[in-house]
């Protein structure tokens, strides 16, 4: 379940990230299918951009750039706070700095 009330998904902050991540280079691919974020869906359509934290909040992980990666609102959801989908087909952790 996400904690929608947590502080740390609000603020500042978080609305920056959001609007970092959208124009940067890998914010219209969803990082969990590797697949096209189609960008002029809106919440709440199931395929609508939506940012995900890579490692998740709840487990350690931080508001920041390099830990936020764009998502299909369905796959971000589905995905929840499970870690294991951090790595793609091939077993490779998607989180590496090389992106
Ligand atoms: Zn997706």
């Amino acid at each position: 379940m996400r904690a929608m009330a947590d502080p740390r998904r609000n603020g500042k902050s978080y609305r920056d990230l959001r609007v970092r991540l959208k124009g940067s280079h890998r914010g219209t691919t969803c990082h969990i299918c590797q697949k096209p974020i189609d960008m002029t869906l809106a919440w709440p359509d199931t395929m609508s951009w939506s940012m995900d934290h890579i490692t998740p909040l709840s487990h350690g992980g931080l508001n920041i750039f390099e830990n936020v990666a764009a998502a299909h609102l369905t796959c971000n959801s589905r995905r929840g706070n499970q870690l294991d989908l951090n790595r793609d087909a091939n077993g490779r952790w998607i989180a590496s700095r090389d992106w």
